[in-house]
């Protein structure tokens, strides 16, 4: 069991953001937060935060965290979790089979901390460089028993009662191949302004906080970073400001780095550096944010490693990075 535990551990970094100058043990305990930003690097293990920090000068913006942990991340029926699982236990707090989503591990229903952040009047939200529908935001929306059901997916985000989401995807909604629905429609029946990458531009929309917001980013998945994507870090800083008008109680939002996960099963170094650059951006623009808010929690981790990766020396800036596998 030991090396079952300590084969699957990954880093946790987080830090309470609403008693400013206190140290970092006080801020463990005391009062709850207000808001919850959760922001998720699918597939950063150790060695590619230290692939980021070499990379990155020898800086990143993980350092500004006043606590550091680690979390065991086996499922319920395999030593190396998917995402999907992955997901599932850090939404629902239950380990699950690999593949399954919202589900535990004997087939019943999880309540997700964002479905319980909804239900008690918070604003809840996701931002992702994936479909919206992929493994990681369909842990936190979705009850199904695959991963890769992204109509059905598709479906439980629009019942969720989520307030924002942005992320690819939009043709599980408007071209279904299930049924003939268009859910663009439904989202707005919801109260959605919807709007997509082919007629706005989203760095220059500005989100109504008295209407829910959808913004598609691409039909299926996002291009990746080295080929131009760059919303992440605005988009993350933009949900906050938005979920923060949007309730008075406080707000829970889901971050995720999607593609720091693909590059490393591609086992290409350049495009993870682009991805990685991205990750750190986006934490920074959610520091900002968390400090001068000053009653947020925010919490960076992964779900998984993907390509088992190792670092075979080198200097800061020329690392000699490996993989050793193409899959987690
Ligand atoms: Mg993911």
């Amino acid at each position: 069991m030991k090396l079952l535990v300590f084969s699957s551990i990954l880093m946790i970094a987080g830090g309470f953001y609403w008693k400013k100058n206190l140290p970092a043990t006080s801020q463990l305990i005391g009062d709850s937060p207000k808001n919850i930003i959760l922001i998720i690097g699918d597939g950063t293990g150790l060695a590619q935060i230290s692939a980021a920090l070499y990379h990155n000068n020898l800086r990143l913006s993980l350092e500004g965290f006043p606590v550091i942990g680690f979390q065991k991340t086996y499922s319920a029926n395999n030593l190396v979790t998917d995402s999907a699982a992955g997901a599932t236990a850090m939404a629902c707090g239950q380990k699950t089979n690999n593949n399954v989503l919202g589900l535990n591990k004997d087939g019943e229903p999880c309540k997700s901390i964002l479905e319980e952040a909804i239900e008690n009047g918070y604003a809840t939200g996701m931002v992702v460089t994936s479909s919206i529908q992929h493994a990681t935001p369909g842990g936190f929306v979705a009850h199904r028993k695959a991963r890769n059901l992204y109509e059905e997916i598709t479906e439980d985000l629009l019942s969720s009662g989520i307030d924002l989401f942005i992320g690819g995807g939009k043709q599980f909604f408007d071209r279904r191949e299930r049924d003939e629905r268009n859910l663009i429609d439904s989202l707005k029946y919801k109260g959605f302004n919807v709007y997509d990458y082919f007629n706005h531009d989203i760095f220059t929309v500005k989100p109504d906080p008295s209407r829910k917001f959808a913004f598609f980013t691409a039909d299926n998945q996002p291009l990746p970073a080295f080929q131009g994507r760059d919303y992440l870090p605005m988009a993350a800083k933009m949900a906050a400001d938005f979920l923060h008008q949007r309730s008075e109680k406080g707000f829970f939002l889901m971050v995720e780095g999607s593609q720091i996960d693909w590059s490393c099963h591609a086992n290409q170094v350049e495009p993870l550096y682009s991805e990685l650059e991205d990750f750190d951006k986006t934490i920074e623009q959610i520091l900002q944010f968390a400090k001068k808010d000053g009653e947020t929690l925010v919490i960076v981790t992964a779900d998984h490693e993907t390509g088992g990766m190792g670092l075979n020396g080198g200097t800061p800036r020329m690392l000699n990075p490996k993989f050793t596998t193409k899959i987690h």
